[in-house]
């Protein structure tokens, strides 16, 4: 069929990671940077990186490393790059302005069935594609850093956006192997930032009120909370957790969920004299130099990785 091209515009790193997404897929990627040589760069990376994750027994889909970098080509020219594709997945800077120019080009240079995805993680649709003419082929289809081990992207439509572009979009990500989700309409953070902020939010002031340390607080999630929210969520866990389901949960605790929330403390100042202490206590585990953190990103990106195996052979 003529749906085996997607142009992946920009090539830094959601870029990379979406064209050996695609890729392990089976789709022919076509990469596109503005800053020349760029995109041949992110092939170079890009090789490396799937031949580490073959000997390693991570890499996805049926073909082999060499297979998938193929299928991956890198361009300097806009027009060249879109030229076959029916899906671009969008990759530059978090501007607004780079954004809605470069889908400004792009509208100029594709048929009016293209699919026009972005990965940003902070606009909204109706703000990224306010100088497209036809919008019902936009969408936000945002990932997860990593997006190679952490599956979830958040499809969020603009609100002129066709379902059947939705549609097509699901089918595509669960076809390469990502767990998509929709958001029925768009909203500042999407779903995952906002459920994300209001973690944010209570651990910050628990330390701040001297409830518990910056370590212990991470310990909640990462031996409490933590275990259950990578196999299910918040709902299901409720459901599993009283004897007649849901609805029993909050007949049962409820009120005391409640009760609680009521006691949540104002928007926290996360720069100003109140932090100081909380930053100090966080770079007294792991000081901020280059060394540390990138020691402490090579274990994270490990330990997600194994964390995904495990998940696929359940
Ligand atoms: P990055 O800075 O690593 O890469 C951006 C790339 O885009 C660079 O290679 C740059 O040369 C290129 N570029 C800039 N303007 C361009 C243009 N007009 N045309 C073509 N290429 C252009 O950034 P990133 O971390 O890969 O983020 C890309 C997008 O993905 C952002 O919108 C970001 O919000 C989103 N995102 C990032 C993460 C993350 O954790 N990094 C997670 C989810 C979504």
């Amino acid at each position: 069929s003529d749906m085996k091209i997607i142009t992946v515009i920009g090539s830094g790193l959601i870029g990379r990671s979406w064209a050996m997404v695609f890729a392990s897929g089976g789709y022919s990627v076509k990469i596109y940077d503005n800053q020349p040589g760029q995109s041949a760069k992110a092939i170079v990376e890009i090789k490396k990186e799937l031949q580490e994750l073959e000997e390693a027994q991570m890499l996805r889909g049926e073909l082999t490393a060499a297979q998938q970098v193929a299928l991956i080509s890198s361009y300097d020219d806009l027009t060249q790059a879109l030229e076959g594709a029916f899906f671009v997945q969008e990759c530059v800077f978090e501007q607004l302005e780079v954004k809605q120019n470069i889908f400004q080009d792009i509208e100029r240079l594709v048929g009016k069935d293209v699919i026009l995805s972005s990965s940003t993680s902070c606009l909204v649709p109706s703000n990224v594609f306010s100088k497209v003419q036809n919008r019902s082929r936009c969408l936000v289809s945002h990932p997860v850093n990593p997006p190679y081990y952490v599956k979830l992207v958040e499809l969020v439509p603009h609100p002129e956006t066709a379902a059947t572009v939705m549609d097509t979009t699901h089918t595509l990500m669960t076809k390469v192997g990502q767990a998509p989700v929709r958001l029925r309409k768009e909203i500042d953070g999407f779903s995952l930032n906002r459920v994300q902020a209001a973690i944010i939010a209570e651990s910050w002031r628990q330390v701040q009120d001297g409830i518990i340390s910056v370590k212990d607080i991470d310990l909640v999630m990462s031996e409490g909370l933590g275990m259950r929210y990578a196999f299910i969520g918040p709902m299901e866990t409720m459901h599993l957790n009283a004897p007649e389901g849901l609805e029993d949960y909050m007949k049962r605790y409820g009120p005391g969920i409640q009760r609680v929330l009521t006691s949540f403390g104002p928007v926290p100042d996360f720069c100003g004299e109140g932090s100081k202490g909380i930053i100090n206590e966080m770079c007294e585990l792991i000081p901020s130099d280059q060394q540390h953190l990138s020691a402490s990103k090579d274990r994270r990106d490990q330990l997600l990785m194994g964390l995904a195996k495990l998940k696929k052979d359940h």
